[in-house]
Formats: structure tokens, C-alpha cells, sequence
């Protein structure tokens, strides 16, 4: 029998729900409440009677989605989660506890169709979009963690104000391009800044460069973040490592992602992955690549995200010494370039973005 999906339904879908079962409509209210805190089980819905419980569980889910797997980050401080969906598609979300909050990575697609030439996510293609509810349902696995850490006295104190150990941060960049599911990534968005109070100048899209996608960002209004996987300074190079780069040209991204950045006075972010050849020679990592990238964003309002590649095993890159990776960073800062090396946070569960999922797909 296949079991209802209460968090997919309308809270009047709901109440009806409990009432062909005989209960009373305040029931209703009481399981929405436990659904937005990312209850994964009936059982665990104390306030409810026990026969109500198990009546529950034998006809019914929680979320859209499950957990598979669930690796820590040694520091604790990282937890990646496989998830699956009701048709057996998988994806991954990661919870990353910060001194500033606590910011969720969610995917939009079930693979994704973009081929990103140092990607794990792209390496199965595309199956499918996700919806609204799976994208939101994300956000509640991360929550419903969090809640875990509480009771288990492993909570960090975030800075500032974000010190309630909820999510707080939201950044669109796990597996899929989110501007290839606009619609529902923006309907996520709307639910998750009016259900779960998420400033929008605390939620971040990134996309490989949908130039449309960027334009009906534009037009929807609200001021997010944008950022840009960009990972080359030139449309040739370009072109080696990312097929979207066949449609679109780096100066018809940046002219679209400079028109969204000035509509809302946002900082711009890059994300530039520093790769070497299966022979360890620099390929977009050069001084020449640093310089270009320099002339593409100067005197504009933008921080430039440096990521060290992340080795996927089918994928034949190498990752540039640490001393051609601040080479890189120098000349950035020479040209007056804000600019941070990130490290992807928990590569010791599961390594690169994708590879979680792709390791998982293979082995069943
Ligand atoms: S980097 Fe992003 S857009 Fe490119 S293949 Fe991977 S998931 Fe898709």
C-alpha cells in the first residue's frame, strides 16, 4: 500500500486526514508541528496517543524524503546526509554548524544534466527535478539534527544573533543547477523565508550560469544571494570543463549577474574550483588564469570563493599545490580582489559534492 505523504498535503488536506480516521481536527494542528520540526517517525510525536501513533505509521510517512546514511565530520561539526525519495532517486544535503549559524546545502535535482567535466553530481545525468516539499524537506532532516544536538548538549553557540540553533542559512549548491528548476527552487525559497523566518540575505542560489534563470531571479525581486560557478576566465577554457559554456558566454553571465547584484546591492560570489590535468599541470590555476579573472570582476562589488579541487575518482583532475593555490590568491589580492580559499567543509565523509550519492547509486 502506498503511504500518504502528510507533509505533502495542505493543512485542510490534513485535518481531513485525521478525521476519516476518527480523530479530532486539533490532532491535525499537533502533526503539522512535529512535520516543521523534521520529525522522522510517528513515534516520536509524544503528544499524540500511542494507538494513534502506530495507526499512523502503518498508513502514513512523515517527509518526502528519508535518511539512508548519515556520516560526521571528525570535528562534528559536519553532517552529510544520503537521502532517498519515494520513486528511490537519491540526494544529499549537508548540515554545517558555523560560529554563524547553522547553514544548510540542499539539492535541487536528482543528478543534473549541466556534465561539469570535475563534477560527481552530473556523472549518472539527469533524473529528475525535485519539488517543492523535497527541497523544503531538506531543511527539516537538518533541523530535526539540530534538535538531536540539543538534547545531546552538542549545540555550538553561533555569534551574533542567530543563536536559537535552528537553520538559519540556506545555500541552493548540492547536487543539480537549481535555474534548470526555477520555479520550485523559488517556491522553496518563498516557504522557507515565510515558514521558517529565513532572512532572504541569508539564503544563496548558485548556478553554473543560466542566464534566463539569473534574468527571472531579477524579476521575482527578493534580495538573495547569487553566486557563480565560474571556474575559468575564458570562454575556450571555459568550454573544456563546463558544457553550459556552449550556450552562454562569460560576458553574458556576468552583465545578468551584475544587473541582479546592482537591483538588490548584493555582494556578488564567485566559485572558482582550482584544477590540474591528470599530469599535474595547472589547468585553470595559472598566474595568466588570476590575472583574467582579476580584469572580469575588478572594482565590482564580489568576493571570489577559491576551492581546491575535491578528487572524484572518474574524474582524471589533480589539485594544485597549496603554493599555486595562494599564488593564485595573490595575485587576486594584488588586484584588489576580495578573495578566500575555501576548504570544503567534511571531506572526510564523503568527499566532493555528489560523490556521497554517486558511491551509493554504484553500489546498489
Ligand atoms: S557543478 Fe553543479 S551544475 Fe555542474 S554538473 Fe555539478 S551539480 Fe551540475
Amino acid at each position: 500500500m502506498t503511504k500518504t505523504v502528510l507533509f505533502n498535503l495542505t493543512d485542510k488536506e490534513r485535518e481531513e486526514f485525521v478525521v476519516k480516521m476518527g480523530q479530532p481536527k486539533f490532532r491535525a494542528k499537533q502533526i503539522s508541528e512535529w512535520l516543521m520540526r523534521g520529525v522522522p517517525d510517528f513515534m516520536s510525536m509524544k503528544n499524540l496517543p500511542e494507538n494513534l501513533r502506530k495507526d499512523l505509521d502503518s498508513m502514513a510517512q512523515t517527509l518526502p524524503v528519508r535518511i539512508v546514511k548519515k556520516l560526521e565530520s571528525a570535528d562534528g561539526q559536519t553532517t552529510k546526509f544520503l537521502l532517498e525519495l519515494n520513486d528511490c532517486e537519491r540526494i544529499e544535503c549537508v548540515l554545517m554548524r558555523t560560529s554563524y549559524g547553522n547553514s544548510v546545502c540542499v539539492s535541487s535535482q536528482a543528478g543534473c544534466a549541466m556534465g561539469c567535466k570535475f563534477c560527481a553530481s552530473t556523472l549518472l545525468g539527469l533524473k529528475r527535478n525535485l519539488t517543492i516539499n523535497e527541497i523544503f524537506a531538506q531543511i527539516l532532516v537538518a533541523q530535526w539534527e539540530l534538535r538531536n544536538d540539543r538534547m545531546s548538549e552538542k549545540a555550538i553557540k553561533p555569534n551574533g544573533d542567530a543563536n536559537n540553533n535552528d537553520v538559519s542559512h540556506i545555500v541552493i549548491m548540492g547536487t543539480g543547477e537549481p535555474l534548470q528548476n526555477t520555479e520550485n527552487v523559488i517556491g522553496f525559497m518563498e516557504r522557507a523565508n515565510n515558514e521558517m523566518g529565513i532572512s532572504w540575505r541569508r539564503i544563496t542560489v548558485s548556478t553554473c550560469g543560466i542566464v534566463p534563470g539569473i534574468q527571472r531571479l531579477i524579476e521575482w525581486g527578493r534580495p538573495i544571494n547569487l553566486a557563480i560557478s565560474l571556474h575559468a576566465p575564458t570562454d575556450d577554457l571555459r568550454k573544456q570543463i563546463m558544457p553550459i559554456a556552449n550556450k552562454y558566454t562569460i560576458s553574458e553571465i556576468m552583465d545578468a549577474a551584475w544587473r541582479f547584484t546592482d537591483t538588490h546591492n548584493r555582494q556578488l560570489m564567485i566559485e572558482y574550483i582550482l584544477l590540474g590535468d591528470s599530469d599535474g599541470n595547472l589547468l585553470n590555476a595559472t598566474p595568466e588564469c588570476a590575472e583574467k579573472l582579476s580584469e572580469l570582476v575588478r572594482d565590482k562589488n564580489c568576493m571570489v570563493n577559491l576551492i581546491p579541487w575535491n578528487a572524484v575518482d572518474e574524474r582524471k583532475f589533480t589539485s594544485p599545490s597549496g603554493n599555486a593555490v595562494h599564488r593564485f590568491q595573490d595575485i587576486l589580492i594584488k588586484n584588489g580582489i576580495h578573495t578566500r580559499i575555501r576548504r570544503e567543509r567534511g571531506t572526510d565523509i564523503g568527499s566532493a559534492c555528489g560523490q556521497l550519492r554517486l558511491n551509493n547509486q554504484k553500489n546498489n
